[in-house]
């Protein structure tokens, strides 16, 4: 594309912008179950609205816009009541569950660095259900990740596994609330045990459940104690652009205490430019994702967000037993919250998801890693509980169906031929016909993602991490977009 000489008019940009939309997925179907919170019409629009308001507002200097600060303050203590902290507890607004991990990752090794100055190559402590948002973390602040299986029968984390793990260089353990991939909680509080004893950091990741997880608690959910009145947490993210319904762009991380908080601040006097004080990654960034958040928190209110837990935890449940009356299909684990995994001994569930997708659904397909197989993940909107059993009719179909494609001959063939290859020897010719095999060729998007999946799948994880690598390099680019 080239820029126009003289602006376009407005209404055919917003026509045009309006018509590339079509290819996307129909979210307000209720047929996504991936990727959208949607709480419904009306508080999408409030959100919309407050957004728009803020959309120019820089919360980058607090002096120059305290109503943003007040209305950081409010939301993250909001948050705070919902982990039930006292009132030491205090916290940021970002942009997203990643940047509050890297936040809170980046306290912890900044908390070890002052504490325990001997150590020189510190380690955290994942299960391998946490977020891969920790190993970005550990990956851009040169930390080691180190991953722990997982219970396998639960999908939660082992203490004693993870106790084993540690050493002289461990700084920090992490568990979730619950885990994203199969909506799991972990056992917070034996890890706050091996936390105290070891003094080592303890986050727990509440990216998706820290909101709603206190509802489905007062609904008679069963789960163990993840937030601050378990006493080895110091830090803990949640999200609110997910199970808060706040429009994208909002997440918290909060701190035990000031003390701790301290070690997530940055603070630049060297340079010939304005004071730089951030508490987080962004610096410039529009008001408009906090301003949102609050409006949204204020419009549902208690009782709506009670109401929405209700409604998400009757369709998980309707969703759970449904999945498991459906010959060949189970639950990886008894999930904890409106999120879970289901697969299947029987069929391959990546032609169940792209028979599915011709039914109009969009579920998450999820790659064999550790001990938990390759699945179907599935995040249950309360706005989707009249397609609970549509859905469950074409799941059932679809797992029949499914059967005529259970032998694919090209992963074996990919693997046998990759499995003695070194990642690091592949060239990019190589590359280009193994993504062609796979059904990536010329580095487009697919549209049946069955057969990408079952090659990934059955390749290591080194292997996928090039590969992918190399896709999205390519994906990216101006190539073929040559001027008019
Ligand atoms: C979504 C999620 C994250 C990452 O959050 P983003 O907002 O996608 O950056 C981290 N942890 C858990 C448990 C999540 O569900």
């Amino acid at each position: 594309m080239t820029l126009p000489k003289t602006g376009r008019d407005k209404e055919s940009i917003l026509a045009e912008l309006k018509e590339r939309r079509r290819g996307d997925v129909d979210w307000r179907s209720g047929k996504v179950w991936g990727y959208i919170y949607d709480p419904g019409e009306e508080t999408l629009e409030v959100g919309k609205q407050a957004y728009m308001m803020y959309l120019t507002e820089n919360a980058l200097d607090p002096s120059a816009f305290p109503s943003l600060l007040r209305l950081e303050n409010e939301v993250v203590g909001l948050v705070a009541r919902q982990l039930r902290g006292d009132a030491e507890v205090v916290g940021n607004f970002t942009s997203g569950g990643t940047e509050s991990i890297i936040c809170a990752v980046k306290a912890a090794r900044d908390w070890a660095r002052e504490k325990k100055p001997h150590i020189k190559n510190p380690k955290i402590i994942l299960p391998t259900t946490a977020h891969a948002a920790f190993q970005k973390a550990a990956h851009y602040l040169d930390l080691i990740p180190v991953l722990v299986e997982v219970d396998p029968s639960r999908f939660t984390a082992d203490p004693a596994k993870m106790d084993a793990a540690c050493d002289e260089d461990t700084i920090m353990l992490v568990g979730s609330a619950p885990s994203y991939a199969h909506g799991t909680i972990d056992p917070i509080p034996a890890l706050s045990e091996i936390a105290l004893r070891r003094d080592l950091w303890l986050h727990t990741d509440a990216c998706v459940g820290g909101w709603l997880l206190p509802y489905f608690r007062e609904l008679g959910v069963e789960m163990p104690a993840y937030d601050f009145t378990v006493p080895g947490v110091r830090s803990i993210s949640v999200d609110l652009h997910k199970y808060a319904f706040c429009p994208k762009g909002a997440s918290t991380v909060l701190y035990r205490n000031k003390a701790l908080r301290k070690y997530q601040i940055f603070t630049c006097t060297t340079w010939t430019g304005y004071s730089i004080v951030n508490p987080t990654v962004q610096s410039s960034k529009s008001g408009g994702p906090l301003a949102a958040a609050w409006a949204v928190l204020n419009f549902v209110g208690e009782l709506g967000y009670l109401s929405l837990a209700k409604r998400a935890l009757s369709s998980t449940r309707r969703v759970a037993e449904g999945i498991k009356a459906i010959p060949g299909l189970h639950l990886l684990a008894e999930p904890h919250m409106n999120l879970l995994a289901f697969g299947s001994d029987e069929v391959s569930v990546f032609h169940l998801s792209d028979l599915m997708k011709a039914k109009g659904w969009t579920l998450q397909p999820q790659l064999a890693y550790g001990g938990s197989k390759e699945n179907i993940h599935l995040s249950i909107n309360p706005a989707s509980d009249a397609q609970v059993e549509p859905f469950l009719q074409d799941l059932a179909q679809c797992a029949v169906a499914a059967r005529a494609y259970q032998q694919s001959a090209l992963p074996e063939m990919a693997k046998e031929a990759l499995s003695s290859m070194d990642p690091a020897m592949l060239t990019p010719e190589m590359i280009e016909q193994i993504l062609a095999m796979g059904g990536m060729g010329g580095f487009a998007l697919p549209k049946e993602m069955a057969e990408v999946n079952a090659t990934l799948n059955g390749l290591s994880p080194e292997l996928r991490k090039r590969l992918l690598t190399e896709f999205l390099n390519a994906l990216f680019t101006q190539q073929g977009d040559a001027p008019a």
